[in-house]
Protein backbone atom coordinates (compact mmCIF):
# COMPACT_ATOMS: atom_id res chain seq x y z
CA UNK A 1 0.00 0.00 0.00
CA UNK A 2 1.52 3.06 -1.43
CA UNK A 3 -0.94 6.06 -0.99
CA UNK A 4 -2.55 7.81 1.65
CA UNK A 5 -6.09 5.37 1.76
CA UNK A 6 -8.95 7.34 0.00
CA UNK A 7 -10.89 7.53 3.35
CA UNK A 8 -8.38 9.62 4.80
CA UNK A 9 -8.21 12.35 2.03
CA UNK A 10 -10.57 15.05 1.94
CA UNK A 11 -13.74 14.93 -0.88
CA UNK A 12 -13.69 17.46 -3.06
CA UNK A 13 -16.21 16.86 -5.89
CA UNK A 14 -16.81 19.32 -8.64
CA UNK A 15 -20.26 19.84 -9.64
CA UNK A 16 -21.69 20.93 -13.32
CA UNK A 17 -23.96 20.14 -16.17
CA UNK A 18 -22.55 18.43 -19.45
CA UNK A 19 -19.82 20.96 -21.38
CA UNK A 20 -19.01 23.16 -18.57
CA UNK A 21 -15.56 22.22 -18.20
CA UNK A 22 -15.39 19.74 -15.68
CA UNK A 23 -12.58 17.05 -16.96
CA UNK A 24 -10.75 20.26 -17.93
CA UNK A 25 -10.33 21.70 -14.44
CA UNK A 26 -9.48 18.45 -12.97
CA UNK A 27 -6.81 18.73 -15.32
CA UNK A 28 -6.06 22.03 -14.49
CA UNK A 29 -6.25 22.14 -10.66
CA UNK A 30 -4.00 18.46 -10.33
CA UNK A 31 -1.36 19.80 -13.00
CA UNK A 32 -1.96 16.42 -14.73
CA UNK A 33 -3.67 14.58 -17.75
CA UNK A 34 -5.76 12.90 -15.99
CA UNK A 35 -7.58 10.47 -18.21
CA UNK A 36 -11.12 9.75 -16.51
CA UNK A 37 -13.32 7.38 -17.58
CA UNK A 38 -16.33 9.85 -18.29
CA UNK A 39 -20.30 8.54 -18.14
CA UNK A 40 -21.54 8.31 -21.44
CA UNK A 41 -24.13 11.29 -20.63
CA UNK A 42 -27.56 9.91 -20.13
CA UNK A 43 -27.05 6.12 -19.18
CA UNK A 44 -24.97 6.00 -16.21
CA UNK A 45 -24.75 8.27 -13.72
CA UNK A 46 -21.73 7.02 -11.62
CA UNK A 47 -18.97 9.74 -10.61
CA UNK A 48 -15.14 8.74 -10.76
CA UNK A 49 -13.03 9.44 -8.25
CA UNK A 50 -9.11 10.22 -8.61
CA UNK A 51 -6.92 10.18 -6.01
CA UNK A 52 -4.52 13.14 -6.45
CA UNK A 53 -2.22 15.63 -4.68
CA UNK A 54 -2.90 19.41 -5.05
CA UNK A 55 -0.24 21.59 -3.90
CA UNK A 56 0.05 22.68 -1.20
CA UNK A 57 -3.38 20.63 0.19
CA UNK A 58 -1.46 17.74 0.23
CA UNK A 59 -3.64 14.53 -0.99
CA UNK A 60 -7.36 14.50 -1.67
CA UNK A 61 -9.87 12.75 -3.61
CA UNK A 62 -11.28 14.36 -6.24
CA UNK A 63 -14.74 13.33 -7.63
CA UNK A 64 -15.80 13.84 -11.17
CA UNK A 65 -19.87 13.76 -11.40
CA UNK A 66 -20.11 13.19 -14.83
CA UNK A 67 -23.31 11.86 -15.30
CA UNK A 68 -25.25 13.95 -12.86
CA UNK A 69 -26.01 16.67 -14.47
CA UNK A 70 -29.50 18.11 -15.69
CA UNK A 71 -31.04 15.49 -17.77
CA UNK A 72 -34.45 14.50 -16.19
CA UNK A 73 -34.52 11.30 -17.62
CA UNK A 74 -32.62 9.94 -15.23
CA UNK A 75 -34.57 10.96 -12.55
CA UNK A 76 -34.52 8.95 -9.16
CA UNK A 77 -31.58 7.60 -10.20
CA UNK A 78 -29.52 10.87 -10.59
CA UNK A 79 -31.04 11.98 -7.12
CA UNK A 80 -29.66 8.65 -5.21
CA UNK A 81 -26.32 9.28 -6.82
CA UNK A 82 -26.22 12.87 -5.72
CA UNK A 83 -27.39 12.26 -2.62
CA UNK A 84 -24.56 9.39 -2.05
CA UNK A 85 -22.03 11.78 -3.52
CA UNK A 86 -22.61 14.81 -1.43
CA UNK A 87 -22.64 12.19 1.73
CA UNK A 88 -18.93 12.47 1.30
CA UNK A 89 -17.85 15.74 0.00
CA UNK A 90 -16.10 17.80 2.18
CA UNK A 91 -16.21 21.04 -0.35
CA UNK A 92 -17.79 21.24 -3.54
CA UNK A 93 -17.05 23.00 -6.74
CA UNK A 94 -19.86 24.23 -8.63
CA UNK A 95 -18.86 25.09 -12.33
CA UNK A 96 -20.92 26.97 -14.30
CA UNK A 97 -20.76 27.66 -18.05
CA UNK A 98 -21.83 31.68 -18.61
CA UNK A 99 -23.18 31.14 -22.16
CA UNK A 100 -25.78 28.49 -21.09
CA UNK A 101 -29.06 29.93 -18.84
CA UNK A 102 -28.74 28.77 -15.20
CA UNK A 103 -31.19 25.71 -14.84
CA UNK A 104 -32.78 23.96 -11.48
CA UNK A 105 -29.98 22.05 -11.35
CA UNK A 106 -28.08 24.50 -10.16
CA UNK A 107 -30.27 25.77 -7.74
CA UNK A 108 -31.11 22.73 -6.40
CA UNK A 109 -27.19 22.19 -5.71
CA UNK A 110 -26.95 25.26 -3.97
CA UNK A 111 -29.86 24.36 -1.95
CA UNK A 112 -28.15 21.25 -1.24
CA UNK A 113 -25.14 22.42 -0.12
CA UNK A 114 -26.49 25.04 2.31
CA UNK A 115 -28.72 22.41 3.90
CA UNK A 116 -25.95 20.34 4.35
CA UNK A 117 -23.28 22.67 5.42
CA UNK A 118 -21.00 21.78 2.83
CA UNK A 119 -18.67 24.60 2.00
CA UNK A 120 -18.80 25.04 -1.52
CA UNK A 121 -16.76 27.44 -4.24
CA UNK A 122 -19.44 28.78 -7.58
CA UNK A 123 -17.14 28.80 -10.50
CA UNK A 124 -17.38 30.54 -13.82
CA UNK A 125 -15.42 28.88 -16.84
CA UNK A 126 -14.89 29.89 -20.59
CA UNK A 127 -14.23 33.40 -19.19
CA UNK A 128 -11.44 33.45 -22.76
CA UNK A 129 -14.61 32.87 -24.56
CA UNK A 130 -16.81 36.02 -24.62
CA UNK A 131 -17.51 38.71 -22.12
CA UNK A 132 -19.21 37.39 -19.30
CA UNK A 133 -21.34 39.87 -16.96
CA UNK A 134 -20.58 37.93 -13.67
CA UNK A 135 -22.24 40.67 -11.34
CA UNK A 136 -25.57 39.68 -12.96
CA UNK A 137 -24.92 36.07 -12.99
CA UNK A 138 -23.75 36.36 -8.78
CA UNK A 139 -27.56 38.62 -8.44
CA UNK A 140 -29.31 35.79 -9.97
CA UNK A 141 -27.48 33.48 -7.86
CA UNK A 142 -26.78 35.50 -4.42
CA UNK A 143 -23.72 33.68 -4.71
CA UNK A 144 -19.97 35.47 -5.09
CA UNK A 145 -18.21 33.07 -8.41
CA UNK A 146 -14.74 32.77 -9.64
CA UNK A 147 -13.76 33.67 -12.52
CA UNK A 148 -10.88 30.98 -14.35
CA UNK A 149 -10.03 29.67 -17.93
CA UNK A 150 -9.57 25.87 -17.67
CA UNK A 151 -7.97 27.39 -21.53
CA UNK A 152 -5.39 29.67 -20.74
CA UNK A 153 -5.12 28.80 -17.08
CA UNK A 154 -6.84 32.02 -15.92
CA UNK A 155 -7.69 32.36 -12.11
CA UNK A 156 -6.45 28.83 -11.23
CA UNK A 157 -4.09 29.80 -9.23
CA UNK A 158 -6.40 31.69 -7.35
CA UNK A 159 -8.83 28.91 -7.33
CA UNK A 160 -6.66 26.65 -5.87
CA UNK A 161 -5.91 28.95 -3.03
CA UNK A 162 -9.96 29.29 -2.36
CA UNK A 163 -9.69 25.70 -2.39
CA UNK A 164 -6.85 24.99 0.42
CA UNK A 165 -8.44 28.34 2.51
CA UNK A 166 -11.70 26.50 2.01
CA UNK A 167 -11.37 22.86 2.84
CA UNK A 168 -12.50 21.88 6.57
CA UNK A 169 -9.28 21.09 8.56
CA UNK A 170 -11.27 18.78 10.38
CA UNK A 171 -12.52 16.90 7.87
CA UNK A 172 -11.01 13.82 9.73
CA UNK A 173 -9.75 13.51 13.80
CA UNK A 174 -6.23 14.04 14.12
CA UNK A 175 -5.75 10.52 15.47
CA UNK A 176 -7.26 6.87 16.29
CA UNK A 177 -5.12 6.11 19.69
CA UNK A 178 -2.39 8.84 20.03
CA UNK A 179 -4.46 11.21 22.36
CA UNK A 180 -3.89 8.95 24.81
CA UNK A 181 -0.35 7.92 24.24
CA UNK A 182 2.84 9.71 25.53
CA UNK A 183 6.00 9.20 23.50
CA UNK A 184 7.96 5.80 24.94
CA UNK A 185 4.67 4.39 25.63
CA UNK A 186 4.09 0.52 24.64
CA UNK A 187 0.73 -0.63 23.03
CA UNK A 188 -0.21 -3.97 22.84
CA UNK A 189 -2.00 -5.07 19.91
CA UNK A 190 -4.13 -8.70 19.71
CA UNK A 191 -5.24 -9.69 16.60
CA UNK A 192 -6.06 -13.28 15.39
CA UNK A 193 -5.19 -14.55 12.10
CA UNK A 194 -7.81 -16.61 11.33
CA UNK A 195 -9.76 -17.37 8.36
CA UNK A 196 -10.79 -14.03 7.72
CA UNK A 197 -7.48 -12.20 7.77
CA UNK A 198 -6.57 -10.98 4.05
CA UNK A 199 -3.75 -13.40 2.83
CA UNK A 200 -0.17 -11.68 3.28
CA UNK A 201 -1.22 -8.31 5.47
CA UNK A 202 -3.02 -7.00 8.39
CA UNK A 203 -6.23 -5.35 7.49
CA UNK A 204 -6.55 -1.39 7.41
CA UNK A 205 -8.17 -0.32 10.83
CA UNK A 206 -4.81 -2.45 12.55
CA UNK A 207 -2.36 -0.57 9.66
CA UNK A 208 -3.82 2.90 10.75
CA UNK A 209 -3.36 2.13 14.57
CA UNK A 210 0.13 0.91 14.35
CA UNK A 211 0.89 4.34 12.25
CA UNK A 212 -0.90 6.46 14.47
CA UNK A 213 0.80 5.43 17.33
CA UNK A 214 4.40 5.69 15.38
CA UNK A 215 3.27 9.38 14.60
CA UNK A 216 2.98 9.70 18.24
CA UNK A 217 6.18 8.45 19.00
CA UNK A 218 4.88 5.46 20.98
CA UNK A 219 6.08 1.90 20.40
CA UNK A 220 3.87 -1.11 19.39
CA UNK A 221 3.95 -5.14 19.94
CA UNK A 222 1.23 -7.08 17.97
CA UNK A 223 0.53 -11.00 18.16
CA UNK A 224 -2.23 -13.01 18.40
CA UNK A 225 -4.10 -13.72 20.78
CA UNK A 226 -2.39 -17.13 21.52
CA UNK A 227 0.53 -15.46 22.26
CA UNK A 228 -1.05 -13.10 24.47
CA UNK A 229 -0.09 -14.64 28.02
CA UNK A 230 3.39 -14.99 26.48
CA UNK A 231 3.32 -11.73 25.30
CA UNK A 232 2.63 -10.22 28.75
CA UNK A 233 4.78 -12.33 30.78
CA UNK A 234 8.04 -11.24 28.77
CA UNK A 235 7.42 -7.34 28.48
CA UNK A 236 9.51 -5.57 30.94
CA UNK A 237 7.18 -2.66 30.65
CA UNK A 238 3.42 -2.57 31.60
CA UNK A 239 1.16 -1.77 27.94
CA UNK A 240 0.01 1.53 28.40
CA UNK A 241 -2.79 0.16 26.44
CA UNK A 242 -4.02 -3.47 25.12
CA UNK A 243 -6.22 -2.91 21.71
CA UNK A 244 -7.80 -6.23 20.77
CA UNK A 245 -9.67 -7.14 17.55
CA UNK A 246 -13.42 -7.11 18.95
CA UNK A 247 -13.65 -10.67 17.84
CA UNK A 248 -11.44 -11.99 20.73
CA UNK A 249 -12.45 -9.31 23.33
CA UNK A 250 -13.67 -11.89 25.55
CA UNK A 251 -10.18 -13.63 25.81
CA UNK A 252 -8.48 -11.22 25.96
CA UNK A 253 -10.15 -9.54 28.78
CA UNK A 254 -9.78 -12.19 30.69
CA UNK A 255 -5.62 -12.19 30.15
CA UNK A 256 -5.27 -9.01 30.72
CA UNK A 257 -5.08 -7.01 34.19
CA UNK A 258 -7.83 -4.73 34.90
CA UNK A 259 -5.16 -2.37 35.38
CA UNK A 260 -4.05 -2.36 31.87
CA UNK A 261 -6.52 -0.31 29.83
CA UNK A 262 -8.26 -2.14 26.88
CA UNK A 263 -10.43 -1.49 23.98
CA UNK A 264 -11.22 -2.56 20.21
CA UNK A 265 -9.81 -1.18 16.81
CA UNK A 266 -13.75 -1.25 16.34
CA UNK A 267 -14.09 0.64 19.63
CA UNK A 268 -11.14 3.45 18.26
CA UNK A 269 -12.87 3.89 14.94
CA UNK A 270 -16.51 4.56 16.53
CA UNK A 271 -14.40 7.65 18.05
CA UNK A 272 -12.38 8.42 15.16
CA UNK A 273 -14.93 8.04 12.08
CA UNK A 274 -18.22 8.77 14.21
CA UNK A 275 -19.81 9.07 17.38
CA UNK A 276 -18.42 6.97 20.64
CA UNK A 277 -20.72 8.33 23.12
CA UNK A 278 -24.00 8.29 20.71
CA UNK A 279 -23.32 4.83 19.87
CA UNK A 280 -22.67 4.07 23.35
CA UNK A 281 -26.32 5.59 23.53
CA UNK A 282 -27.73 3.79 20.81
CA UNK A 283 -26.95 0.03 22.86
CA UNK A 284 -30.03 0.28 24.85
CA UNK A 285 -32.12 -0.30 21.73
CA UNK A 286 -30.07 -3.95 21.75
CA UNK A 287 -32.35 -4.63 25.17
CA UNK A 288 -35.57 -3.61 23.42
CA UNK A 289 -35.51 -5.99 20.57
CA UNK A 290 -37.70 -8.07 19.76
CA UNK A 291 -38.12 -11.64 18.11
CA UNK A 292 -39.23 -10.35 14.43
CA UNK A 293 -37.64 -7.15 14.22
CA UNK A 294 -36.11 -5.31 11.73
CA UNK A 295 -32.11 -5.22 11.85
CA UNK A 296 -29.38 -4.08 9.58
CA UNK A 297 -26.11 -4.93 9.95
CA UNK A 298 -23.78 -2.43 7.42
CA UNK A 299 -20.56 -3.28 6.35
CA UNK A 300 -18.37 -0.80 4.55
CA UNK A 301 -16.80 -2.81 1.84
CA UNK A 302 -17.23 -6.04 -0.05
CA UNK A 303 -14.38 -8.19 1.02
CA UNK A 304 -14.75 -11.81 0.47
CA UNK A 305 -17.06 -13.48 3.08
CA UNK A 306 -15.61 -16.75 5.47
CA UNK A 307 -17.70 -19.67 7.27
CA UNK A 308 -17.74 -17.86 10.10
CA UNK A 309 -18.04 -14.03 8.66
CA UNK A 310 -18.50 -11.62 11.71
CA UNK A 311 -21.96 -10.04 9.68
CA UNK A 312 -23.19 -12.82 8.27
CA UNK A 313 -22.02 -15.58 11.26
CA UNK A 314 -20.93 -13.94 14.49
CA UNK A 315 -22.81 -11.13 15.13
CA UNK A 316 -26.38 -12.85 14.11
CA UNK A 317 -26.17 -15.84 16.29
CA UNK A 318 -24.78 -13.33 19.51
CA UNK A 319 -27.89 -11.13 18.90
CA UNK A 320 -30.17 -13.55 18.35
CA UNK A 321 -29.43 -15.84 21.43
CA UNK A 322 -29.42 -12.59 23.42
CA UNK A 323 -32.76 -11.74 22.43
CA UNK A 324 -33.78 -15.76 22.70
CA UNK A 325 -35.48 -15.57 18.53
CA UNK A 326 -35.10 -14.92 15.33
CA UNK A 327 -34.63 -11.68 13.58
CA UNK A 328 -35.70 -10.13 10.55
CA UNK A 329 -31.69 -9.94 9.51
CA UNK A 330 -30.87 -7.77 6.19
CA UNK A 331 -27.07 -6.41 5.13
CA UNK A 332 -25.94 -3.66 3.15
CA UNK A 333 -22.36 -3.68 2.18
CA UNK A 334 -20.02 -1.00 0.17
CA UNK A 335 -21.10 2.34 -0.76
CA UNK A 336 -24.86 1.32 -0.42
CA UNK A 337 -26.73 2.17 2.45
CA UNK A 338 -30.78 2.14 1.85
CA UNK A 339 -33.29 4.79 1.83
CA UNK A 340 -35.73 2.82 4.00
CA UNK A 341 -33.71 3.42 7.38
CA UNK A 342 -36.98 3.98 9.32
CA UNK A 343 -38.19 0.00 8.63
CA UNK A 344 -35.19 -0.86 11.02
CA UNK A 345 -35.04 -1.07 14.90
CA UNK A 346 -31.18 -1.41 14.87
CA UNK A 347 -28.54 -0.84 12.85
CA UNK A 348 -25.13 -2.33 13.52
CA UNK A 349 -21.77 -0.66 11.66
CA UNK A 350 -18.74 -1.92 11.09
CA UNK A 351 -15.61 0.40 11.82
CA UNK A 352 -16.45 2.30 8.82
CA UNK A 353 -12.34 2.42 7.72
CA UNK A 354 -13.36 2.78 3.96
CA UNK A 355 -15.65 5.57 4.54
CA UNK A 356 -14.42 9.06 5.38
CA UNK A 357 -15.73 10.69 8.54
CA UNK A 358 -18.03 13.00 6.87
CA UNK A 359 -20.04 9.81 5.33
CA UNK A 360 -19.75 7.95 8.56
CA UNK A 361 -21.28 11.24 10.62
CA UNK A 362 -24.07 11.20 7.55
CA UNK A 363 -25.16 7.77 7.74
CA UNK A 364 -25.12 8.23 11.42
CA UNK A 365 -27.17 11.43 11.23
CA UNK A 366 -29.61 9.65 8.41
CA UNK A 367 -30.39 6.70 11.27
CA UNK A 368 -30.65 9.25 14.26
CA UNK A 369 -32.97 11.75 11.61
CA UNK A 370 -35.68 8.65 11.56
CA UNK A 371 -34.86 7.78 14.83
CA UNK A 372 -33.37 4.34 14.56
CA UNK A 373 -30.23 3.23 16.64
CA UNK A 374 -26.77 2.81 15.17
CA UNK A 375 -23.99 0.82 16.81
CA UNK A 376 -21.03 -0.37 15.39
CA UNK A 377 -19.85 -4.11 15.50
CA UNK A 378 -16.41 -3.17 18.56
CA UNK A 379 -19.13 -2.20 20.76
CA UNK A 380 -22.10 -4.54 20.45
CA UNK A 381 -19.40 -7.38 21.07
CA UNK A 382 -18.03 -5.36 24.03
CA UNK A 383 -21.88 -5.34 25.23
CA UNK A 384 -22.78 -8.74 25.40
CA UNK A 385 -19.67 -9.99 26.49
CA UNK A 386 -19.99 -8.29 29.52
CA UNK A 387 -17.01 -5.82 29.01
CA UNK A 388 -18.18 -2.05 27.91
CA UNK A 389 -17.56 -0.25 30.66
CA UNK A 390 -13.88 -1.67 30.96
CA UNK A 391 -13.50 -0.81 26.58
CA UNK A 392 -14.30 2.67 26.97
CA UNK A 393 -13.48 3.69 29.63
CA UNK A 394 -9.98 4.48 28.17
CA UNK A 395 -12.07 6.90 25.43
CA UNK A 396 -14.43 7.90 27.42
CA UNK A 397 -13.30 8.22 30.61
CA UNK A 398 -15.38 11.34 32.49
CA UNK A 399 -18.99 10.27 31.69
CA UNK A 400 -19.64 6.63 30.83
CA UNK A 401 -23.60 7.03 30.06
CA UNK A 402 -26.07 4.66 31.72
CA UNK A 403 -26.72 1.39 29.48
S1 LIG B 1 -14.77 -1.06 5.89
FE1 LIG B 1 -15.58 -1.99 7.73
S2 LIG B 1 -15.61 -4.23 7.35
FE2 LIG B 1 -14.28 -3.29 5.81
S3 LIG B 1 -12.21 -3.45 6.73
FE3 LIG B 1 -13.02 -1.41 7.26
S4 LIG B 1 -13.94 -1.68 9.23
FE4 LIG B 1 -13.67 -3.73 8.39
Amino acid sequence: MHATPQANRPHITIFGRRNTGKSSLINVISGQDIALVSATAGTTTDPVYKSMEILPLGPCVLIDTAGIDDDGTLGSLRVKKTREVLDKTDLALLLFDPFQPISSFEMDLIKDFKQREIPFIGIINKIDIGEVNKASLEKKLNLSLHSVSCTTGQGIKELIELIVQQTPSDYQKDTIVGDLLSPGDLCLLVTPIDKAAPRGRLILPQVQTIRDILDHHSMTMVVREAELSQALTSLAQTPRIVICDSQVFKEVASQVSESIPLTSFSILFARYKGDLPGMVNDLKAVERLQPGDRVLIAEACTHHRQDDDIATVKIPHLLQKKIGGDLDLNWCRGSSYPDNLDTFKLIIHCGACMLNRRQMMNRIKMAHETGIPIINYGLFLAYVNGILDRSIQPLMPKSLPEV
